[in-house]
């Protein structure tokens, strides 16, 4: 098995989302660890940015909001290797206009080997890893040898 290894530095690049049903939990977190989060860079689609900069007072870089492209921008930057982690408190129990685009970034968080915690508690032991501050060498898969090859194209 191909793999390629990308460095997390101790300054971790968060993103954090929510869904409405979920801001305040996810306020409500981010309050409690404000101090660790403070730490590192942090993320986050529009409108959960909006909240938690407001609430409590973090240094955010703000996306879309998430039925806007917010989730795809964060998706793309995982691609780029422009982000390390991301909390996203989804709604389980709605349906969203863009619940492609959610799908889309759970998926490609896996492709990526993304820490990626979907509720409190996920959240709470992800943040509370000793790995948080410190450097960690994330295992990505290659998964090229298992895309179709275009004709002609040369194995590499
Ligand atoms: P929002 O987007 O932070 O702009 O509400 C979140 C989402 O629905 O993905």
């Amino acid at each position: 098995m191909n793999t390629d290894m990308i460095k997390m530095n101790k300054e971790k690049r968060i993103a954090l989302i929510a869904h409405d049903n979920r801001k305040q939990d996810l306020v409500e977190w981010a309050r409690f660890n404000k101090d660790l989060l403070s730490r590192h860079e942090l993320f986050a689609t529009g409108t959960t940015g909006q909240i938690l900069a407001t609430e409590l007072d973090l240094e955010i870089k703000r996306f879309q909001s998430g039925p806007l492209g917010g989730d795809q921008q964060i998706g793309a930057k995982i691609t780029e290797g422009d982000l390390d982690f991301v909390i996203f408190f989804w709604d389980p129990l709605e349906p969203q206009p863009h619940d492609v685009d959610v799908k889309a970034l759970l998926r490609i968080a896996v492709v990526y080997n993304i820490p990626i915690a979907c509720n409190r508690a996920s959240a709470d032991f992800m943040i509370s890893s000793h790995l948080m501050s410190e450097e960690y060498q994330r295992l990505v898969i290659d998964y090229k040898h298992r895309l179709r090859r275009v004709e002609g194209e040369t194995k590499s």
